[in-house]
């Protein structure tokens, strides 16, 4: 095997560790997301939900519909953030390389490490075991000659499950009869455009890839690969730089027309994008706003900014664009910073000649927080965090929509 890669996969992740340190919960149809009579869909579901058809990402009226006896629960993504932090530790052990794909997702190169498949077999196992006695949970592993191999092994025996894939040929063997889908990298709408044109299975892939090619591009000559097992990529560790952009949004519970509502939602989200652009130490060289309508149609605009870092200078260009869009009910709003850079590579500008450019941004943030607090009675003051946290940000602009 020229390498050997392992894909670890939480089985159910914010379910199970909601279970866990809540044993009340075990056996039942747990949905971890928004509530029902809420916007938004499911995050997770432990499996005895999903024996009722909810599935992640599923809208959270259907899941209720299909599941009404459920058990709903807002995600705690702070926790769920410390238990991957943990997990991640103990994986990348065993790697020399480790590719972080979710909070409960790696590839692991383990080529070197472990030598040859006995030993890869050994460290999947080990890496179950302490995944269960250190963190509490179960986990999927695969071990395989690729990483389309390793994902698709390690989704084979889920939950609690263990399969290995030496080669191409057993890979090909265990999906040439399956749907499209089965290549983990066609989504919905690829395999809709397959199947239009009649091709169902991976044998169908394989023996019409011209039709492929001619339909999908350079994805189809991707996808034709892959029905033949063929897949090279190296396991790559994230670095944050490689990001391509760094944002925040939140959807609304009901649709916002006032414009003085949306603006002070984004002094919230550019401080949330403020504070990962610094924990990375990045830049980003414009700024885009998005926005999704209330019909579910969704705009972006941009504008290129000088290198920035800073909720007020995100903030204002966020306004900028908002300024200039048509004015309709709005269900989500999002700001990100894109074009990222590890320095602050900007021309100077007359601001940069006085050196109070800083401090005096850091003022007009403040005075924006201050008319939040009149307008919203809301005070931040030793409550940062909240505005920071997924789940309290979401309350806080909840509370200023009702109350604006
Ligand atoms: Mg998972």
């Amino acid at each position: 095997m020229d390498q050997i890669i392992i894909h670890v996969d939480m089985d159910a992740f914010f379910a199970s560790v909601e279970i866990r340190d809540n044993p009340a919960l075990r056996g039942k149809p747990l949905i971890i997301g928004s509530l029902p009579g809420e916007r938004g869909v499911v995050a997770t579901c432990s499996y005895e939900a999903r024996r009722f058809g909810v599935r992640s990402a599923m809208n959270i009226k259907e899941a209720y519909r299909r599941c009404p006896q459920g058990v709903y629960m807002h995600p705690n993504m702070e926790k769920y953030k410390a238990v991957s932090h943990r997990l991640h530790e103990i994986w990348n052990t065993y790697a020399s390389a480790a590719e972080t794909v979710a909070l409960d997702e790696a590839y692991l190169d383990v080529t070197e490490k472990a030598g040859n498949l006995e030993g890869a077999r050994s460290i999947a196992r080990t890496i179950k075991q302490r995944t269960m006695a250190e963190v509490g949970l179960t986990c999927s592993v695969g071990v395989a000659y690729s990483k389309t191999a390793a994902k698709t092994a390690s989704e084979e025996k889920k939950p609690d499950g263990y399969f290995e894939i030496p080669t191409p040929k057993d890979f090909v063997d265990l999906i040439i009869d399956r749907d499209v889908r089965s290549l983990y990298t066609v989504g919905e709408m690829t395999a809709k455009k397959l199947r239009a044109a009649g091709i169902r299975t991976v044998r169908d892939i394989r023996e019409r890839q011209d039709t492929v090619v001619r339909l999908l591009g350079k994805q189809g000559r991707w996808i034709t690969k892959l029905a033949f097992g063929i897949d090279e990529r190296r396991v790559t560790p994230y670095r944050p730089q490689d990001a391509k952009s760094i944002g925040r949004e939140v959807t609304f519970q009901e649709d916002v027309s006032s414009r003085r509502l949306l603006k002070d939602v984004l002094v919230l989200l550019a401080m949330c994008v403020e504070r990962r652009a610094r924990q990375y130490g990045l830049y980003g060289n414009g700024v885009t706003l998005k926005l999704t309508y209330f019909d579910m149609k969704s705009i972006t605009r941009s504008r290129l900014t000088s290198a920035c870092d800073c909720a007020v200078t995100i903030y204002r260009e966020a306004v900028r664009l908002l300024d200039g869009v048509e004015n309709r009910p709005v269900r989500l709003i999002g700001v990100s910073i894109y074009n990222l850079s590890g320095e602050e590579r900007r021309q100077l500008t007359m601001e940069d000649y006085f050196s109070d450019a800083r401090p005096r941004r850091e003022a007009e943030l403040r005075e924006l927080l201050d008319a939040l607090r009149d307008r919203y009675r809301l005070d931040f003051a030793g409550h940062s965090e909240e505005i920071y946290r997924t789940d309290t940000l979401h309350k806080t602009v909840e509370y200023m929509r009702r109350h604006g």
